[in-house]
């Protein structure tokens, strides 16, 4: 992965290692080089894991979906990165583009792309900018959501603070409220030290109350694939996406687990059922889609959203299809794209042709065994997907109809 001057989204999640010291793995203990391994009797033709790109012999059939059958509207982009979220400056004000209108719009109408949703669209000037550059000079193509001011968690009266500021975005253009999980994993008690602050903690009430008066969509994201809270081995399927990135790993340390997460979110979710939210990554489970449908059976404020997981849904396509099925109401169409050419993007979110035609071959076909992300080699792990073929009244919900309705946007 390409590295730039500045922070990576990693970085901005995590606030500089240091002032963590968790998330990266002791030095002691990295996982063995892929040279190291075993090899058996292959001896010398044995090929390198990170080399070994297997081409599928599998005569089937292979569609390519140039457009959707209905208008898209992408819940999940990241247009815009707020460089300072944990630091001394005020969190947002200084915003950075990650794509340019003019280079995201072709490709937008080529793909049939409405409308994008910026989700990471800073505070205050920072917001007003990247509004001013999307949202204002291209109506209807995009929308912005706003964050909340972590630095000022630590604040006694931040959870007025965060009420008002929200009030203020909304009057600035804001349509809804992003969370990445930093609320969870990476902010503590004092910003960038102490213990983590809980995701249901009670001065975050306020925002969440702010957010259902100002019908305010939060698109929250807690927790991360299950196997990043396993212990870097070669029992865990992730295991070359975790080799390549250590510091994506929430494996011990004082990180809580995937399910203490969720069971925290799901307070939230009990506690606030006038806030609408959007469980980003189909609800931060979906190697676990029963229990997200539970998550959604219980808690009529919660939807999901599928960006980045088609890896996930698309290697259980039966499970997926009835998922799709008895949720249709429910699953918002989202991808997680990055439109920066200077490669910060993981391979899955990389924004183009290529990245729209996979997620509209596997909602639309019954393709079988194909990639999903425009990758040599599966990033997140080496299987391939299956499409569901949806049948066309639930591919317009997904696609349009869903995000029409929590977004309040006219039809
Ligand atoms: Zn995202």
């Amino acid at each position: 992965m390409m590295r730039r001057t500045g922070w990576s989204r990693r970085e901005w999640l995590a606030g500089t290692a240091a002032a963590f010291g968790a998330g990266c793995a002791p030095a002691g203990e990295a996982p063995a080089p892929f040279a190291d391994a075993d090899v058996g009797d292959a001896g010398e033709s044995a090929v390198a894991l990170p080399e070994f790109e297997p081409r599928s012999m599998l005569h089937v059939s292979e569609t390519r979906v140039e457009q959707p059958r209905f208008p898209v509207i992408d819940v999940h982009t990241h247009l815009t990165w707020s460089d300072v979220p944990l630091g001394p400056d005020p969190f947002g004000e200084r915003i950075r583009k990650l794509g340019e209108p003019s280079a995201v719009l072709p490709v937008m109408d080529r793909k049939g792309v409405r409308t994008m949703v910026n989700l990471t669209g800073g505070v205050g000037p920072g917001l007003m900018v990247a509004r001013r550059q999307f949202d204002e000079a291209h109506p209807g193509r995009f929308i912005t959501f706003t964050e909340p001011s972590w630095n000022r968690a630590a604040d006694p009266d931040y959870p007025r603070f965060q009420a008002e500021q929200l009030e203020r975005d909304h009057a600035a253009g804001a349509r809804g409220l992003k969370l990445t999980k930093t609320l969870g994993l990476y902010l503590r008690e004092q910003i960038t030290s102490g213990p983590l602050v809980a995701v249901d903690d009670a001065r975050f009430d306020p925002m969440w109350e702010t957010c259902a008066a100002l019908n305010m969509p939060v698109a929250i994201h807690v927790s991360d694939p299950e196997a990043f809270f396993l212990p870097i081995d070669r029992f865990n399927e992730r295991y070359e996406e975790l080799h390549a990135h250590p510091d994506w790993s929430f494996h011990g340390s004082d990180f809580p687990s995937n399910a203490e997460l969720l069971a925290a979110r799901d307070r939230v979710l009990a506690r606030h059922p006038g806030t609408t939210f959007i469980g980003l990554h189909v609800g931060h489970w979906a190697e676990n889609l029963a229990a997200v449908g539970e998550a959604l059976d219980r808690f009529p404020n919660f939807h999901v959203e599928i960006g980045a997981r088609v890896g996930e849904l698309g290697r259980q396509p039966r499970g997926a299809r009835r998922f799709f099925e008895a949720y249709q109401d429910r699953i918002l169409f989202g991808t997680d794209a990055i439109p920066s050419p200077e490669g910060d993007a993981t391979p899955q979110q990389v924004f183009g042709d290529a990245l729209y035609e996979i997620y509209y071959r596997f909602l639309e076909t019954e393709d079988e065994y194909f990639d999903y992300a425009p990758a040599p080699v599966p990033p997140q792990g080496r299987w391939r997907i299956h499409g569901l073929g949806l049948p066309e009244p639930i591919l317009r919900k997904v696609y349009h109809q869903n995000a029409e309705r929590v977004l309040g946007l006219a039809a």
